[in-house]
């Protein structure tokens, strides 16, 4: 069994609001989330806005705390790695992150070099014109002196996001966090920068997590999806299945909206998609979230929620339907 780099356990995180002048409420944007990250795994999250992935994400990062519940990054307690200055440092060393919007990741003031050459200094680690170059012959951007003299205006947005890839991987990490990393570029684009993300991993058996929007443009990097809908993980199991053989209603209406990839036939086809909005955190729907959305439901659907249940060998799935005595 390969080692388990994250472990999620119980994990919630409540916003308190305010609603009007006396009212308060708490918006639930991750409510009892449980998975787990293995070593050298592309681990998927997938939803739409509002689903709480971003909100996960910003958890594993340390860049925001959990109302309740526990995140072991390689075992230790994340909160703990997080109170101690060296062992905080070491976390970031070891998980980088790759953000949705390449143009404002990037400091336009700052050549690719002084970039490059950040994560270095701020590790007090040893820099070497070569180490830079190797980086971004690495992205593909070739020839790399020629780009280490560019700021990210001269850039288009594809190199923009090769040259945060480049920051990313900088100090060898374990783990790489990409927050919707194509959702800003064109189709093309999206499929090279994909491939790159598929050859560095295998190249350097990197550990992904990745946040999409976008589940079939999953398909060939993921190895684990998780499906999250309203805070909760209503899907979860290795990506093969759930492409071949999803099971949650949601899962299916997301992979149902995708248009098909002839041209004519998107003329001729009438897509079904998702109907309806997700729901508000404040106040999600009582008994299964999804029931308001969802083409199967039936009278226990309003009134209960489903519990998680094991259909395969860690395919999880938490629908009635699944789970009927
Ligand atoms: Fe649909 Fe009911 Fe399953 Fe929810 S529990 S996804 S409403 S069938």
């Amino acid at each position: 069994m390969k080692q388990t780099i994250f472990s999620i356990q119980d994990l919630k995180k409540y916003y308190l609001v305010k609603l009007g002048l006396f009212k308060k409420a708490y918006i639930k944007a991750v409510d009892d989330v449980n998975f787990l990250i293995r070593e050298g795994e592309a681990y998927c999250i997938v939803g739409e806005s509002g689903s709480g992935k971003t909100t996960v994400t910003k958890m594993l990062l340390g860049l925001e705390l959990p109302t309740e519940g526990k995140i072991e990054f390689l075992g230790k307690d994340l909160s703990k790695l997080l109170s101690d200055a060296r062992s905080a440092k070491d976390f970031r060393k070891n998980v980088q992150a790759v953000f949705q919007d390449p143009f404002s990741s990037l400091n336009p003031r700052k050549t690719v070099k002084d970039i490059l050459e950040k994560p270095f200094k701020v590790h007090n680690e040893k820099i070497e014109m070569e180490t830079t170059e190797r980086l971004l012959e690495e992205v593909g951007l070739i020839p790399p002196k020629e780009f280490l003299k560019r700021y990210s205006h001269q850039l288009s947005g594809g190199q923009r996001q090769r040259v945060c890839i480049a920051r990313a991987l900088a100090l060898k990490p374990k783990v790489v966090i990409l927050d919707e990393p194509t959702a800003a570029l064109d189709v093309t684009i999206k499929a090279q920068i994909l491939n790159l993300l598929i050859d560095l991993k295998e190249k350097y058996n990197l550990t992904y997590i990745i946040i999409s929007h976008e589940l079939p443009l999953l398909k060939s990097i993921a190895d684990k999806i998780s499906v999250m809908y309203a805070g909760k993980i209503v899907e979860e199991g290795a990506a093969e299945r759930i492409f071949n053989n999803p099971k949650h209603p949601y899962t299916l209406g997301l992979l149902e909206s995708i248009p098909p990839p002839d041209p004519k036939s998107a003329k001729t086809k009438t897509l079904p998609t998702l109907e309806g909005e997700p729901p508000s955190p404040v106040n999600p729907p009582k008994g299964c979230r999804f029931h308001p959305r969802c083409p199967y439901k039936f009278d226990l659907c309003d009134k209960i929620e489903p519990e998680k249940v094991e259909i395969y060998s860690e395919h999880y799935v938490s629908c009635h339907l699944f789970n009927r005595k």
